[in-house]
């Protein structure tokens, strides 16, 4: 592309890129000093400043936060959800505008874009509906006294989420909070700002009151210590990486407070003996491309019968080797960038290690072309336990590949490290599934496909992957405290 074509290619990006600013206090704040550029993984262009919110913007927003939780937890249950439910038809019908600014900022394919924001909307409407379902009891007792148990909500929440599922990690926390009659003060990765003003803009729309819902940038340090430091927070939730979440906890412990933490996971799939290597080695195929393998959930330690081993590792192979990878807006395409540089560098001294220590690149292995953050879909065959493949969550497009004798081998590798969040399986005995069910160290399970739980079922790790669990049955259960009212009526 020549210099005057590159420069209509960024212009055309921002204008469809908005002008991020933090929300406190229900008014938008763009004026600050800029914190970082967002760049658009498949061109480097650059899309928009971020600002960096102030201390003073900080204790604001505790303010706001505080003032806000009052208001929003006296207001009636069945009014709070016809608000989110607003929210919800408002994130619906701008959809489109707002796929284009997710691909834009992280790279993903814009159909993947649009799918995210759908999955969003259902933790919205799963969340609301259980919020109608949150009584107390009341217990049995002495005729004169009456014991209640009531369910309240914790009071201002503080939640800090990623760039690589920058609408459904903020949904999942923003929801759950507002649905309990929560408010919030969200940090949103300074990567990908964009989505989290979109989404923060619909329930604005929708007529949230004021201090309810709060976002803010800036330096990530100093808005974790403040925020999780002052007593007006109640809860700290965080998706992120171990490390991150390790820190958080510990300032969380040092405040004395209840922490939810969605961590880094490096998923094992067992794929057994008898079954259809070569189908199940094309459906990991298309599992890993997903979101370019940077999800907490994406399969990556590939743990292979050796009965199975050929005929899985070619023929995952043979479909990473025809992927199409490029800018997440080209209709064709199947894989867009890595999300930012980091990931890429990442991502090449990940495969230079298993090469060093014997690996085999059955597939890709190097960055494709050098502007845009594309790395190539990656297997790597035989690779020696001890290699960063197995035992550093890859977040990119590489899959490690293993091969084991028996059961028992491969539940020993599966276990063999200090995190356990999503793990999937592929068997044709329902003996094994159930001894893989018992046995695997993991959250969450997946028999036979490579899917992950939606709004219906808990998501959430074991480990060093994290405490607590989103979604499901109970995804509001961290959101309340309970209080137990001893009344006498003599
Ligand atoms: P990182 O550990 O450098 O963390 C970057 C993210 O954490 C940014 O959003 C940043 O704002 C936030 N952060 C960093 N320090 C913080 C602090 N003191 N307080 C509050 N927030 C802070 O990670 P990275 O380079 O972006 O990704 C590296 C690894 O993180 C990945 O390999 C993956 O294992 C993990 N990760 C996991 C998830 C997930 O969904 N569980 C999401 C993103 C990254």
């Amino acid at each position: 592309m020549n210099e005057v074509s590159l420069r209509t290619l960024e212009d055309r990006e921002r204008s469809l890129y908005p002008k991020i600013g933090l929300f406190i206090d229900g008014q938008w704040i763009c004026d600050r000093d800029p914190w970082i550029e967002v760049k658009n993984p498949s061109t480097e262009n650059i899309l928009a400043p971020v600002p960096k919110a102030t201390d003073e913007d900080l204790a604001r927003a505790l303010n706001a936060a505080d003032r806000g939780f009052r208001v929003w937890r006296d207001t009636p249950p069945q009014e709070r959800v016809k608000i989110i439910l607003k929210g919800v038809a408002l994130l619906r019908e701008r959809t489109d505008d707002i796929a284009k600014i997710l691909t834009l900022e992280n790279g993903k394919h814009l159909a993947d874009a649009q799918a995210e924001i759908e999955r969003c909307a259902n933790f919205y409407e799963w969340d609301a509906a259980q919020s109608l379902r949150t009584f107390g009891l009341i217990v049995p007792g002495e005729p004169q006294m009456q014991k209640l148990i009531l369910r309240q909500p914790i009071g201002p929440v503080v939640a800090f989420t990623p760039w690589n599922v920058p609408m459904s990690s903020a949904a999942r926390k923003t929801s759950a909070a507002l649905a309990s009659g929560c408010s919030v003060i969200l940090k949103a990765a300074e990567e990908t700002p964009g989505t989290a003003c979109a989404l923060v803009k619909c329930f604005e729309d929708a007529g949230l009151p004021a201090g309810v819902l709060n976002l803010v940038f800036g330096d990530p340090a100093q808005i974790s210590a403040t925020l999780i430091a002052s007593p007006i927070s109640r809860l700290v939730t965080f998706t992120g990486s171990t490390g991150v979440g390790k820190h958080l906890t510990e300032l969380a412990a040092r405040a004395m407070k209840p922490v939810l933490m969605e961590l880094g996971g490096n998923a094992p799939v067992l794929v057994g003996d008898g079954v259809n290597a070569a189908e199940i080695g094309r459906l990991a195929a298309v599992g890993k491309a997903r979101a370019s393998g940077q999800i907490c959930a994406s399969p990556s330690r590939f743990i292979i019968h050796e009965a199975s081993y050929d005929d899985f590792v070619g023929s995952f192979a043979e479909v990473f080797n025809s992927l199409k990878v490029g800018d997440g807006f080209a209709p064709d395409v199947q894989m867009g960038p890595v999300a930012n540089a980091r990931r890429l560098a990442a991502a090449q001294s990940m495969v230079d290690d298993a090469k060093q220590r014997g690996a085999r690149v059955a597939a890709g292995g190097q960055r494709i072309g050098n502007r845009g953050y594309f790395f190539a879909p990656t297997v790597l065959a035989e690779v020696p336990l001890d290699a960063d493949a197995m035992t550093v969550e890859p977040f990119g497009p590489i899959a490690a590949c293993v091969s084991v004798p028996d059961l028992d081998a491969a539940l020993s590798v599966a276990n063999s490290l200090s995190v356990g969040l999503a793990a999937y399986a592929f068997t044709n005995s329902l003996h094994d599934a159930e001894r893989i069910s018992r046995n695997l160290e993991c959250g969450v399970l997946a028999i036979n496909h490579f899917g992950t739980p939606d709004a219906d079922t808990p998501f959430g790790g074991v480990k060093d992957s994290g405490i607590g669990r989103e979604g499901g049955p109970s995804s509001l259960d961290a959101y309340f405290v309970t209080r137990t009212v001893l009344q006498s009526t003599a």
